[in-house]
């Protein structure tokens, strides 16, 4: 039998139990009543024996049953109780009471006569009958109570010498069996429209059931995110809209977002980065209390509510959180582990509604996160405004190449030997709605938002297109600034091999300016990304040399052709800065490679550089960056600060600068 037929069954026993049970009270009152009337209204000395015998024992069964029942209405009716051990108990107490009944009968119809008899026969005979209806819900109680009831008697009548008793024995007998066919369809009936009605109890409660099971599945494919069970996006910012739309205590909105992460799952794989997640959230849930809001908002990034919370012990947690974070990961066979920047929007101070208080958190964060990762911000209006210029850039410089907004300006770099022009800087400049935006503020904005592939190759097609046009017959080379950005795409070989293509410039007269960051990433990648550019004849060199780290080791790895020493140093060289540049120029010498000193601002500088061995200068000392126009006249013009035409300058923001 099936799981659902058991419960069917179950359900239909139930029900006949309390169909039998329903109408036990009645029954034993009226069969008390019946047995007493027929005891004690007849004095009758040749039954009175028997009489006195048989009534206690009536009255015995009639009480045990009496209790069941009452145990029953109390104790069992209203609980999933047990149906089949119930009618059990009931058809026991009513066979009982049949058999007791039985043997009044039997005695009656050979010890008694007259109107007792007749009394009794009827009585019974009406038992009997009221039976079929009462006992309808057990079968074959309800046609053997009747049968049990009146044969024996019946029969016993048959035998009398009154021919009158003789066919009341036979109208008995004959009674009786009517009984046991009727009690049969009528128990039938009953016990069909039993199951009918539970078939469709059943059948409702199993679509109940899954209906409930489906509305689950929706809440859970809506409402959680399935890899970590945490709320998502939808259900979070429900949650916290309900929450803002009534007076509530102030509250702290942490977003957080791993440290890290992006690493792990790209060169890991997904499943490690699925595993960091999944344990993520456990350590966050672990942190958070069961009333306070805790959601993945996407990707790495998480969002805890820390209701009654004010600033400082915001921070607090924050810096909890960042340290709980950070533990180490067992996943596999290995030790992993990311860290968190949180950023902090309070309520009410900074804002009211979810949304913004979302935003002004995610803002903390990522201002905190280029700051020093793993750390914690609360959100500033400074931030916002940063935020919002930072935006209007972006959107400004996705235009940029398109409205013709971009140009490149060149400084020249200068062999220190003769004050020759070895080759020139190309130098990025926009202008944006009549403002000059300088390349330390734009530049970053371009690689953070993915457009320094695009604007990176502008420069490169131009720089080449114009060193082609000034250079031709003089090699002068063009320096290009390459963001570790564009270093690092797999297709940037191919655009340096398009812009040499078509601007027809000798690959030895380009070179390529990369920063010390690119060597941070992937040194082997990095390594041999220059070999390449430089078996085409193109030469490298590191850029701002100093300002990054392991600056010497990196060298010593690394066969790049010149290293621009940062003009930080340049400017110091009173001081420290000078012993900095001996110690660049001595390893420049054994492995090979050239020293340019940016930012030569003195005519001391550029004396004292020389005298260092540095072979190339760069700075306003000799020139400031020129426009690409003037570039042939100061070329014919012959180089040195004295013979140069400082008109034709422009500062770092592309304006021209006018020098008496
Ligand atoms: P950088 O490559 O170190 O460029 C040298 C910077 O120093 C230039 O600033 C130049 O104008 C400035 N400079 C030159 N001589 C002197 C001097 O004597 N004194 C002082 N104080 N400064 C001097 P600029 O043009 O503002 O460029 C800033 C940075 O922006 C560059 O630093 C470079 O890293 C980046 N950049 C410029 N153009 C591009 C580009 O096309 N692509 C990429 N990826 N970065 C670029
Ligand atoms: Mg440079
Ligand atoms: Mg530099």
């Amino acid at each position: 039998m099936n799981k659902n037929n058991l419960e069917l069954n179950k359900h239909v026993e139930q029900d006949a139990a309390v169909l039998l049970y329903g109408n036990a009270i009645s029954g034993i009152l009226i069969t008390l009543l019946t047995s007493s009337f027929l005891v004690f209204a007849f004095d009758n000395p040749q039954t009175a024996d028997f009489k006195t015998v048989w009534w206690p024992i009536m009255a015995a069964v009639l009480s045990l049953r009496f209790i069941d029942a009452m145990w029953w209405n109390f104790k069992e009716k209203n609980t999933d109780f047990d149906g089949k051990k119930a009618i059990t108990r009931f058809i026991i107490g009513v066979n009982s009471t049949a058999i007791v009944w039985t043997t009044y009968l039997v005695y009656a119809t050979t010890h008694s006569s007259g109107i007792e008899l007749t009394t009794t026969v009827i009585t019974v005979a009406s038992m009997a009958g009221g039976a079929a209806t009462i006992l309808a819900a057990h079968k074959y109680t309800s046609m053997f109570y009747p049968v049990i009831l009146l044969v024996p008697g019946a029969i016993g009548l048959l035998f009398s010498d009154i021919e009158a008793l003789q066919l009341l024995g036979v109208l008995g007998l004959a009674f009786g069996f009517v009984m046991l066919a009727t009690s049969k369809k009528s128990a039938d009936f009953t016990r069909n429209a039993l199951f009918l009605k539970n078939e469709n109890a059943v059948l409702v409660h199993r679509m109940e059931e899954k209906v409930k099971q489906r509305t689950q599945k929706i809440y859970e494919l809506s409402n959680l995110d399935p890899l970590t069970g945490l709320y998502n996006r939808t259900a979070f910012l429900d949650a916290l809209k309900m929450m803002v739309s009534k007076p509530i205590e102030p509250f702290s909105l942490l977003f957080i977002d791993l440290d890290g992460f992006k690493k792990i799952n790209d060169s890991i794989g997904h499943k490690a980065g699925d595993q960091i997640l999944k344990k993520t959230a456990n350590r966050l849930k672990a942190y958070t209390l069961e009333s306070q809001l805790l959601c993945r908002w996407g990707g790495d990034e998480f969002i805890i509510v820390f209701t009654n919370t004010r600033q400082s012990s915001a921070i607090e947690k924050s810096k909890q959180l960042i340290e709980k974070l950070s533990e180490h990961h067992k996943i596999e066979n290995s030790v992993l582990s990311v860290g968190a920047t949180i950023g902090i929007a309070l309520y009410p101070e900074h804002a009211t509604t979810e949304d913004r208080l979302i935003q002004l958190a995610d803002m903390a964060m990522y201002f905190q996160k280029k700051q020093m990762r793993s750390t914690v911000a609360v959100f500033s209006e400074q931030m916002e405004k940063l935020y919002s210029k930072e935006l209007r850039l972006k959107n400004g410089l996705t235009k940029a190449i398109e409205q013709h907004q971009l140009r490149i300006v060149y400084q020249p770099i200068i062999r220190s030997e003769d004050n020759t022009i070895a080759a020139f800087e190309a130098l990025l400049r926009w202008r944006n709605e009549d403002e000059n935006i300088p390349p330390d503020e734009f530049i970053p904005i371009a690689e953070q938002y993915g457009l320094i592939h695009e604007i990176g190759a502008w420069v490169l097609n131009h720089a080449c297109q114009q060193a082609s046009q000034w250079g031709l017959g003089r090699n002068v080379a063009v320096c290009v600034n390459v963001s570790v950005i564009q270093f690092q795409n797999e297709n940037f070989i191919n655009v340096v091999e398009n812009a040499l293509l078509n601007s027809g410039l000798p690959a030895e007269l380009l070179h390529l300016e990369i920063t010390e960051s690119v060597f941070a990433a992937d040194f082997d990648s990095t390594s041999n990304l220059i070999k390449q550019l430089q078996r085409m004849g193109i030469k490298v060199s590191i850029d701002d040399f100093g300002t990054g780290y392991s600056s010497l080791s990196v060298l010593q790895d690394l066969a790049v052709n010149m290293v621009k020493i940062d003009r930080s140093f340049v400017a110091k060289m009173d001081s420290n800065g000078a012993a900095i540049v001996t110690a660049v120029i001595n390893i420049a010498d054994s492995f090979n490679f050239l020293v340019i000193a940016e930012g030569v601002e003195t005519e001391k500088q550029t004396n004292a550089l020389k005298k260092l061995g540095v072979q190339y200068l760069q700075g306003y000392f000799h020139s400031r960056p020129l426009e690409v126009e003037n570039i042939p006249s100061y070329l014919q013009s012959g180089v040195s600060p004295s013979t140069t035409n400082l008109s034709h300058q422009v500062d770092q923001r592309g304006e021209s600068i006018e020098i008496n």
